[in-house]
């Protein structure tokens, strides 16, 4: 979408973090907005869900950058979120995670000098690389600090090196092994490998967590309902369990959206807050050039997970203010396989709430491809139980004997495919690695007037960043020169 759209009426498609704060900065901006969800409740994986009780997080765990003057906590300011009513810092005791491997623990502390002072001092061998990596490390972090930066993608973005991966930076530099893998945990928060990581990712993943580090303070549902709320005060209409089935075109250029109920919505401009493989399927073929649809349909996602929810005592098992990775890499430094452990106060009485995450290849369920949720069977159900127990088998080594533990759900790449249209289950959409970024920016430039992305590939996954991609979609709808007149950053 090249030029700024003329008209006021928008729809947003999809009501993930995505889609609600493209609604929000657009009603800030006077456009009429409605977002429409294809589930019966909104928030995609932003919201949280009910077990037994408990309130069970899907997409968010921890995020960073949320402080008064740090580029989340920004973004927040401008869409009018309360963060103190959402989010509790991290890290009072100075950790925010707590790498586990066989040889050794490494703590990630609670800023850039806490962790150059532990990376010195655990790995004195590396000093020459460090000194590099903590340069670079603090130089983007600078530069986050204006969100203005993330979103132009101008310097340091048009630095070449930055997009190298971080795993060739880590050979050239000649690192240890045990360095290599305390470096790689971040790639997994954006589901790429360490060898196809682009360093500017891994950099601005790192420096967001070390800015400062938050959980919830309650549930992803409610921060899913304060969205809705600010969202829907600001004159905003929510449409609920009613997908888009098509995006209508006239001459080539946005006109509105077709609802799986028949109902027809005009617009000037369509947000699509969606994996942009399901927006192919929202558009006729003749709309794109084949090439273009080709390139989109062939490119790779992020790796999928099964997480397990459990109930265990909580006098026994206190809540960990920390998160804990467990991982094991080879000889190389390279992370073989790694399990993330988050233990919160459980709502209910007298229990708390282990949540254990691990990834989960979409192949691995390949057999039950074509069932629906709910409905996969008794092998499906056996084999996620049979994962499920090991996993908790294998967390009593971390937090010992958890014999009154109760599994209280599980799910795989298939529910999440199947709850919120994402292809292969990809916890962060489209895969930013080295070797697909140019192809996944030039996304950014849908060539239809009238349509763009927001949400995590618009730009980049997680909170931050698909927070990130709908500032972005608004930007392309105003045109860069209104966008930067009319959003005020400073607090
Ligand atoms: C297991 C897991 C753990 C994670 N942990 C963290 C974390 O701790 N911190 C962090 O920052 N990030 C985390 N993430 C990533 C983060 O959750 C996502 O980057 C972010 O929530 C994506 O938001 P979104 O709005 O782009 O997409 P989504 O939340 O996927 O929203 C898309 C919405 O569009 C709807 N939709 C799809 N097709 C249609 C259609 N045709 N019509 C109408 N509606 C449609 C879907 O139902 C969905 O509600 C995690 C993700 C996963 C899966």
């Amino acid at each position: 979408m090249r030029n700024p759209v003329e008209g006021k009426d928008i729809v947003i498609i999809g009501s993930g973090v995505g889609g609600l704060s493209a609604g929000i900065i657009l009603s800030l901006l006077n456009f009429r907005v409605t977002v429409v969800e294809k589930n019966p409740l909104p928030g995609g994986l932003m919201r949280s869900y009910r077990r037994s009780g408990f309130d069970c997080p899907v997409g968010v765990h921890y995020v960073g950058a949320l402080g008064e003057k740090e580029p989340l906590g920004k973004m927040f300011h401008v869409l009018g979120i309360p963060v103190d009513e959402l989010f509790t810092p991290m890290g009072q005791e100075g950790i925010i995670d707590r790498y586990i491997f066989d040889d050794l623990i490494f703590d990630l502390p609670t800023s850039i000098d806490a962790l150059e002072k532990n990376l010195r001092s655990t790995f004195p061998e590396d000093t020459a690389a460090l000194d590099i990596i903590i340069k670079n490390l603090r130089e983007i972090s600078r530069r986050m600090m204006d969100p203005s930066f993330l979103l132009n993608q101008g310097d340091p973005f048009q630095n070449m090196d930055y997009y190298e991966s971080m795993g060739k930076l880590l050979d050239t530099l000649q690192v240890s092994a045990g360095l290599r893998a305390v470096l790689s945990v971040p790639c997994q928060l954006i589901g790429v490998p360490l060898s196809d990581c682009p360093v500017i990712f891994h950099h601005m993943v790192l420096a967001s967590y070390l800015f400062s580090s938050w959980r919830l303070k309650e549930s992803g549902s409610k921060m899913t309902e304060v969205f809705v709320r600010s969202f829907q005060e600001l004159g905003g209409s929510l449409i609920l369990n009613n997908g888009v089935k098509k995006i209508s075109l006239v001459e080539g250029k946005v006109a509105g959206v077709i609802l799986e109920s028949g109902t027809n919505l005009p617009a000037d401009a369509v947000v699509a807050a969606i994996h942009p493989k399901v927006l192919l399927e929202l558009l006729d073929v003749v709309a794109l050039r084949p090439s273009y649809r080709q390139r989109i349909s062939e490119l790779k996602e992020t790796e999928g997970v099964i997480a397990v929810q459990i109930s265990v005592d909580s006098a026994a098992h206190p809540e960990i203010n920390h998160n804990i990775y467990r991982l094991h890499r080879n000889e190389n430094g390279i992370i073989e396989d790694g399990v993330f452990y988050q233990l919160r106060g459980g709502n209910s009485h007298g229990s708390n709430l282990l949540s254990i995450i691990t990834k989960s290849s979409y192949s691995e369920w390949s057999q039950w491809e074509s069932t629906v949720s709910g409905r996969r069977g008794k092998d499906y159900e056996e084999k996620k139980m049979s994962i499920a127990n090991s996993l908790l088998q294998k967390a009593q080594e971390i937090f010992g004997d958890l014999k009154d533990a109760r599994i209280l759900d599980i799910y795989t790449p298939l529910t999440i495919r199947d709850y919120v249209n994402c292809p292969e289950g990809a916890c962060y959409g489209l895969m930013r690695s080295s070797q697909q970024l140019l192809k996944v920016v030039s996304l950014n430039n849908i060539p239809i007037p009238g349509l763009c992305l927001a949400g995590q590939n618009a730009l980049a996954p997680g909170v931050l960043g698909s927070i990130m991609g709908s500032f972005n979609a608004a930007r392309q709808i105003i045109g860069a020169e209104r966008f930067a007149q009319e959003i005020k950053w400073d607090v």
